[in-house]
């Protein structure tokens, strides 16, 4: 490998309280608790809207509730709420999601069903966070950090206009890709133990055609009804056992890595359809990402003609839309003072220094919580261990494949996104310079203000 040395150069250096980088499905949650909380905060957006994989990848939003139908008897309750429920009853509103529906069959796995409209929830969250006073950095990129004294002072920033360094007291790791932590030089792992994905919009198909061919072949595994399109009790989400149909179609569905499960708000339309592939290397290899970027454009390509000959009306499917880039599970797992395992999770247990409760498992109905409960996630887990003042939120966290099933899930991103946006403001106000040292008990009343929900305290 030939080395150059690149000159040192005098940047523009913006000031803010909060700083968060990555304005996913976690960031945009922490960037509005932090501004509301009263801090000023920048968030810093590689693509030119914010969602992340919510608005990606993500078929249906795992789950704001309780496991409550796979337990007869258990009350079912709305486990998450705070700012990640006020923006699903905002999407609602504007027919950019379902709101919430029973699950009718396979409710062990998650017995709520909630779906999207991706291109509203672009916008809303956009909106919210322009509301809120946020200062949303689009098309800018965190390049690397300022550490001193294990603390982060900076985050470089490459955009259109050029280099800055975005200053601040606390830090924000929102990425999914870990790129701030590993920059201000946290412990790490690259698990590469999932597959990657594109999911795409499929136009002129027809779910309830879907729903009855996998009816009528004995094929029916899931499906849930909703609002569709101005008409209620519409089927909004199906899915069914490809090789219940042919043996071929299964062996087909299984090569293309294809999850045949789709979401929808409108008739004619699939959501998502996922095509998925794991890659020979983890998804920080830029060069392995590419191939991989390739491979699942091919396999949409060949995904789209399975559905035109498989689906009754498809003949003239299309794609309509594919996310951007690449979608990843996990890429680096960042280590934080406390690692939450998947005993834990499925024991139900909470803590004392938790910041939110959850209550599904994307492995149910192998892996379900104790009793249709939930579990806390403690603060803890959040902290970047040796540096200061910086958070890791989202998928980064999590060490334990089976536990990170848990943990990973929009709902569960959106929740540990508005804990931290508070806790990172309340340490800028009160001048905490070590994350740790904030009270649990400022911390606790804070999130129960903004309509957090502590399940351990609602028994
Ligand atoms: C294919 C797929 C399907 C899934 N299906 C579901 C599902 O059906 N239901 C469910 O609940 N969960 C699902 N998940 C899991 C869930 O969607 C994710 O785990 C969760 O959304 C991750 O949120 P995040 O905030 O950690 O990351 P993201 O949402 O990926 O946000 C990271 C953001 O950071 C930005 N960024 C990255 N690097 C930089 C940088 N250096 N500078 C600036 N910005 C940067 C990215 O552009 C992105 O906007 C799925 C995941 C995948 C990949």
């Amino acid at each position: 490998m030939e080395y150059v040395i690149r000159p040192e150069s005098k940047i523009t250096a913006r000031h803010y309280d909060v700083v968060i980088c990555g304005g996913g499905t976690g960031g945009v949650f922490a960037a509005i608790a932090a501004a509301r909380a009263g801090a000023k905060t920048a968030l810093i957006e590689s693509k030119g809207y914010v969602g992340g994989i919510a608005a990606e990848g993500g078929c249906g939003l795992h789950s704001f509730f309780n496991l409550w139908k796979a337990f007869p008897g258990v009350e079912k309750r709305m486990v998450v709420r705070g700012i990640p429920e006020e923006m699903i009853q905002r999407l609602t509103q504007q027919r950019g999601a379902s709101g919430h529906n029973d699950t009718v069959l396979r409710y062990e796995y998650d017995s709520d069903t909630l779906c999207v409209d991706v291109e509203v929830y672009k916008f809303v969250a956009l909106e919210m966070l322009r509301e809120a006073g946020v200062h949303v950095m689009l098309n800018t990129m965190a390049v690397d950090a300022l550490v001193s004294g294990g603390r982060i002072q900076g985050v470089i920033t490459e955009s259109h206009q050029g280099c800055e360094a975005v200053m601040g007291k606390v830090f924000i790791d929102a990425t999914g890709f870990g790129d701030l932590s590993a920059r201000a030089g946290a412990s790490y792992t690259e698990p590469n133990d999932y597959a990657v994905a594109n999911s795409m919009g499929v136009g002129g198909i027809d779910i309830d055609k879907y729903y009855s061919f996998l009816r009528d072949n004995g094929a029916l595994k899931e499906y849930a009804r909703g609002p569709r399109d101005g008409r209620s009790n519409q089927i909004i989400r199906v899915d069914g056992d490809w090789e219940n149909i042919t043996e071929e179609l299964g062996q087909k569905t299984r090569e293309l890595g294809m999850h045949t499960v789709t979401t929808t708000l409108h008739d004619n339309y699939f959501m998502f359809i996922k095509l998925n592939y794991m890659m020979p290397k983890t998804p920080t290899d830029r060069d392995a990402l590419a191939d991989a970027e390739f491979e699942l454009r091919r396999r949409q390509r060949e995904a789209l003609e399975l559905l035109r000959k498989t689906i009754p009306g498809a003949e003239n499917a299309f794609i309509s839309r594919t996310a951007p880039t690449i979608t990843i599970r996990r890429a680096r797992c960042i280590e934080c003072e406390y690692d939450i395992s998947n005993e834990e999770i499925l024991n139900a247990t909470h803590f004392d220094d938790e910041i939110y409760s959850y209550g599904f498992h994307d492995y149910a109905p192998r892996f379900q919580v104790k009793n249709g409960g939930t579990y806390g996630v403690p603060y803890r887990a959040i902290q970047v261990k040796n540096l200061e003042n910086l958070f890791a939120i989202g998928m980064m966290i999590t060490s334990d494949h089976n536990a990170h099933m848990s943990t990973r899930n929009t709902v569960s991103c959106m929740a540990m996104g508005q804990a931290a946006g508070t806790a990172a403001a309340l340490c800028a106000k009160q001048g905490i310079s070590n994350v740790r040292d904030l009270s649990y008990s400022v911390l606790h009343d804070a999130l129960v203000f903004a309509n957090v929900w502590f399940d351990k305290e609602h028994p």
